[in-house]
């Protein structure tokens, strides 16, 4: 049976797969992509599908799907592989009586996606965290292990690898610290609802408690029988301007080493798209997730030309309000709006 993008991704979107490889081992994915690269054929890596939309035409090359699992807690250290379930990770951290990852709680996908986009939650970035990285570059067609200054981390959700099919993410060294207490949490929905003050602190078992609350409640936890999840998480980036236009200035705004960043979600909000929006837009099949502006969602029987129409809707009507052109936080493979 062919297998196809809408069966791996958590968007539910996306063409059949020309060759899929399941890589149980670092040794097996290195394997495969240099096959693939000797062969000349298309080379397409990918982990939980949390953050990838492809086209209906879906993908004619090799697929390699990071599947290995291994995982080890030493000291300080967490050393896990590619394919390890990112949140399987975390709450094995905490029951190993480490803290650092707490605020990461929930989030989709594997170990290897997250430094792609240096995947980050309430105040929390995975570069804060990582020691090193294993990574196998098909230029050179070697292993290396990287350190966090070579990978380009800085910009929001940027990072070398994000933008480039070059290198394959083997394995994950994060240093976390012995202990049960949080870092002072400065995200104020957070301390919120953990009953603090912001800056204060709190065990980490209950720092994961409620930030899984909280991202429930944002519907921000896969369930596959909840449409408001069929999702990449944020579609649109949060955009990172040299100058603000005087139309978008009530926008809040954050620092950004290239800029100043402002909230996408606020944005689509303000141009007209409420969370929820969609269900009466086009065919039905894509809208705003209820909960949460900027994560659009398949309502079902959706394709990725759905999508796209739709993103290209949204981003039009942002534009066309506050002279803003938003673009994507997920990574889009024979696709584009
Ligand atoms: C409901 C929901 C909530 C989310 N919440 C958050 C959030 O709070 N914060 C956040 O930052 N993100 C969030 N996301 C986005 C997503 O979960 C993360 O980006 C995640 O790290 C993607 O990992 P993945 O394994 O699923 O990557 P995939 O979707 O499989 O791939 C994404 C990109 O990474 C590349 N890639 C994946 N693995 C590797 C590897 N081993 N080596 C090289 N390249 C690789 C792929 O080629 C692709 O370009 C959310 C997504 C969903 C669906």
């Amino acid at each position: 049976m062919t297998v196809t993008f809408a069966d791996l991704t958590t968007m539910r979107v996306g063409g059949p797969i020309g060759r899929l490889m399941v890589a149980e081992t670092s040794a097996q994915a290195v394997e495969a992509a240099r096959e693939a690269d000797a062969a000349g054929d298309p080379l397409l890596v990918m982990g939980g599908g949390s953050n990838l939309v492809v086209g209906d035409t879906g993908w004619e090359g090799t697929v390699i799907r990071m599947a290995s699992g291994e995982f080890d807690v030493a000291g300080d250290r967490v050393v896990a592989a590619a394919g390890v379930d990112w949140d399987r990770l975390v709450r094995a951290s905490i029951e190993a009586g480490l803290a650092g990852l707490e605020a990461l709680s929930g989030i989709p996908g594997s170990v290897g996606g997250t430094p792609v986009q240096n995947v980050g939650a309430f105040g929390t970035l995975t570069s804060d965290l990582l020691e090193s990285i294993s990574v196998y570059d098909r230029e050179t067609r070697t292993v290396d292990r990287w350190t966090p200054d070579r990978c380009g981390f800085g910009s929001h959700r940027q990072s070398v690898f994000k933008h480039s099919d070059r290198w394959l993410v083997l394995e994950v060294t994060f240093r976390l610290r012995r202990g049960s207490q949080s870092k002072p949490i400065e995200y104020a929905e957070l301390a919120h609802k953990l009953g603090i003050e912001v800056a204060g602190t709190a065990p980490v078992t209950d720092v994961r408690e409620a930030v899984m609350a909280l991202r429930r409640n944002k519907r921000m936890v896969l369930d596959p029988d909840d449409h408001d999840t069929w999702s990449v998480g944020s579609f649109f980036i949060n955009p990172v301007l040299a100058e603000v236009p005087v139309r978008a200035s009530e926008c809040p705004q954050y620092f950004d080493i290239k800029g100043t960043k402002l909230s996408a979600g606020w944005l689509i909000h303000r141009a007209g798209f409420p969370p929820g929006y969609g269900t009466q837009w086009g065919n039905g099949a894509v809208a705003l997730s209820s909960r949460h502006a900027l994560a659009v969602t398949n309502r079902g029987g959706a394709t990725t030309a759905d999508i796209m129409k739709f993103a290209a809707h949204i981003r039009e009507g942002v534009e066309a309000c506050f002279d803003i052109r938003l673009g994507p936080e997920c990574d889009l493979v024979n696709c584009s709006f």
